[in-house]
């Protein structure tokens, strides 16, 4: 019998990882790879020489044929191009090749990846560059080498590349302030993730009877089903067989990947479901967040489902979101948010906490901006959580902190209590200082901040590289006000500074629900932005504040601003646009024939009911063609108004009114259209209908 592999040694397996590397490379070469991981130094040609050398033969010996330089370009997606090893030897015989230049750099066709404008289509180069920060992994047969995307003329196409960069601002600024205050040691920051993954498991029959699933990755008809998430019984509920064994290959392959996931289970919504992985750097976590939303969906097909990673699959109940867990943490092995047992006296922990709370109010749109997409905009600012608006969620203990703080007072912590369960048997616990907020879009739990907003399909990098570089951009303030002030007098006039930048941008504050109409008036009144959908946000991108900050901190350049602005709102109008097309033909092609059938039949069972019973009232039939006749008169208009609105919508140009057209046109005569279908397939049975309904799709698994 096979010997169980062990998850230890399952884990990585498949990972060109720091302990491969010590074991391999010549020590010399280890140290000058791990310094450049440890401490982001430049690497040299004979270096990476050396690396590729071993990385081809541990690849081979694992099974590799080919290689791939894999990057993020502006798409969301990860892309690949893979070229095989074998190098001719000119007498029919091959070696096994593969050069540290090659490792180093690629040069794919730039010309088919967007842009927004950075490069016109004649200039088609773009170059692939290696970050050894992120670990190569084994994949169906190829060596995976994680890698920057860049234009011919140097400007980022990616976004591994401003993520990095925005590392290193954030590290740079948090760096001056620490050794301001006294932090001798610390030389480097990195920026820790972790990132809860939330996704819908459906039938695979079901995801290809439905081409809106299939199209667009969200439905964009179906009538509510009778039962919904209101007798809260999905949430942390038991496993169906199918959902255990999908997702203990998950983890598995997952593992495998030297991804560590952790946490699973039921989410809120019937057939959705939560995965999350214990945090990384940043970098990394960004690359395994892509390489687990790839690996959830291949794995979903071997077990007869589809993966719907949409942030709105269905109407009527929860979407799903990503939430990103971020902190800071220190090469001396400080995590900057960990308030201790003290955090009153904590002035590291209050400088920081305060620097991005003001960074947060500060830039509060730009992260708005961050995470805006088509699909995300049906969660922010609909009617579901987390709001559009951006507020902080710090708990009891630490508002109180910053109450004492905010009046010169030195706070007195209650400590943690014990918790009386009413029961002998069970054993004492303690409780957290502070209850949990789950309606917050930016909370603070415990030693991390944890940003709500993100939506499940998108990747966390755009987020992360404006929270880090917010971050930097207040601390670099920070210590320009510091530094003026004498060493022997800064510990003391520290909590002063902290104390007047809290006043600025305490607004951002808020404890309470942030679901309800009352926090909407509410962050209205305090002047907090509320940027609902996607057009209305970005044109904050591009303002003079978002040009000032990143390329202040060099994260992006004006031009790049720009190029991502275009991306995001051409994205945008462009998922828009097929699906209103895609709803059209729905419509017309298979909804309309299933509601002529049904007519048909009924009509015709009315007419043979009365030439056999020429007393029968046909009363139920007649009321059931009457309603289905007012339905198709109101479906007809509506496909009518979308027709002639998706046609205006293709002649206007620029991304910005286009985008706007569709958010206010477009989308809304899709709603009206919907409205009208649904009502009818409420009346027409099943076997009537051109695709499942929501019962069969949310309640179909076993
Ligand atoms: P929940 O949000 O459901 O309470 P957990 O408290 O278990 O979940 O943590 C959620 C995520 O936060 C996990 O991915 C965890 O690894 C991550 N996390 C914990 N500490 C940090 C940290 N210092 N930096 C970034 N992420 C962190
Ligand atoms: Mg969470």
């Amino acid at each position: 019998m096979k010997k169980a592999t062990s998850i230890p040694d399952m884990y990585g397996s498949l990972v060109f990882s720091d302990r491969v590397m010590r074991e391999r490379l010549p020590k010399d070469i280890y140290k000058a790879v791990h310094k450049t991981i440890q401490n982001g130094t430049h690497l040299e040609l004979d270096v990476a020489n050396s690396v590729a050398a071993v990385m081809k033969e541990w690849a081979i010996e694992n099974g590799a044929t080919h290689f791939t330089h894999w990057f993020q370009p502006m798409t969301g997606l990860t892309a690949e191009k893979h070229d095989s090893f074998i190098a001719p030897e000119g007498d029919g015989t091959i070696i096994m090749e593969f050069s540290g230049r090659e490792l180093v750099k690629g040069e794919p066709d730039a010309s088919s990846f967007p842009s927004g404008g950075l490069r016109a289509t004649f200039e088609a180069r773009g170059y692939t560059a290696w970050d050894p920060s992120s670990p190569a992994f084994i994949k169906d047969g190829s060596l995976y080498i994680p890698t920057a995307f860049l234009s011919y003329g140097g400007e980022a196409l990616d976004k591994k590349t401003p993520l990095l960069r925005s590392m290193e601002a954030l590290s740079r600024q948090a760096v001056r302030v620490l050794q301001l205050l006294g932090e001798k040691d610390v030389t480097r920051v990195t920026t820790t993730i972790g990132s809860e993954q939330e996704y819908f498991l459906i039938d695979k029959e079901m995801y290809l009877a439905r081409k809106d699933l299939l199209l667009c990755g969200r439905t964009l008809l179906g009538a509510p089903a009778p039962k919904g998430q209101e007798m809260e019984d999905h949430y942390f509920g038991v496993l169906k067989p199918r959902v255990s064994e999908f997702m203990h290959e998950l983890d598995e392959e997952l593992w495998k990947l030297g991804i560590p996931v952790k946490t699973k289970h039921n989410e809120v919504a019937p057939s959705q479901h939560e995965l999350a992985p214990v945090f990384e750097t940043a970098n990394v976590a960004v690359d395994h967040n892509q390489l687990t939303m790839e690996t959830m969906k291949k794995v979903a097909d071997r077990h007869g489902f589809a993966c719907l990673l949409h942030e709105k699959p269905f109407d009527g109940v929860n979407g799903s979101g990503k939430h990103n867990n971020w902190s800071i943490q220190t090469n001396t092995g400080v995590n900057l948010l960990n308030p201790g047992r003290h955090p009153g006296e904590n002035l590291v922990f209050l400088t920081f906490l305060v620097s991005v709370i003001a960074a947060v109010d500060k830039y509060a749109d730009l992260l708005r901006v961050s995470v805006a997409s088509a699909g995300n905009d049906h969660r922010l600012g609909a009617n579901e959580a987390p709001p559009a608006i951006i507020s902080i969620f710090l708990g009891d203990e630490l508002t109180a902190v910053l109450d004492s703080m905010e009046h010169g007072e030195t706070f007195e912590s209650a400590g943690k209590q014990q918790m009386g369960t009413g029961a002998q048997v069970l054993p004492h616990i303690t409780k957290d200082t502070t209850d949990r907020n789950r309606t917050s879009p930016f909370a603070f739990t415990g030693n991390k901040f944890e940003f709500r907003m993100p939506g499940s399909a998108l990747s966390v990098a755009n987020p992360n590289i404006v929270l880090n570089t917010a971050v930097a951009d207040t601390l670099s303030d920070l210590y320009d006000e510091l530094a003026q002030i004498p060493e022997e007098e800064r510990t003391q006039r520290l909590p002063g500074l902290l104390r007047s930048l809290l006043k600025q941008h305490k607004r951002v504050l808020f404890n309470g629900n942030g679901y309800t109409d009352e926090w909407i008036e509410e962050a209205h009144r305090r002047g907090l932005d509320d940027l609902r959908a996607l057009p209305d946000a970005m044109p904050r991108w591009i303002s003079d504040k978002s040009v000032a900050l990143f390329t202040k901190h060099q994260v992006l350049t004006k031009e790049e601003l720009f190029s991502r602005y275009e991306m995001v709102l051409e994205n945008y109008y462009k998922a828009i646009h097929i699906e209103a097309l895609t709803l059209q033909e729905m419509v017309r092609k298979d909804f309309i024939q299933g509601l002529v059938s049904y007519t048909k039949d009924l009509a015709q069972e009315a007419s043979l009911k009365r030439s056999l019973l020429p007393q029968a009232a046909c009363s139920l039939e007649e009321k059931i063609l009457e309603g289905l006749e007012a339905d198709g008169v109101q479906i007809a208009q509506a496909l009518d108004t979308l027709h002639t609105d998706i046609r205006t919508a293709e002649k206007i140009e620029g991304a910005q009114e286009s985008a706007e057209y569709y958010e206010r046109t477009v989308l809304k005569d899709m709603e009206q259209l919907r409205a009208a279908v649904d009502h009818a397939e409420e009346r027409i049975p099943d076997s009537y209908l051109p695709y499942p309904t929501y019962s069969k799709i949310l309640f179909s698994t076993l």
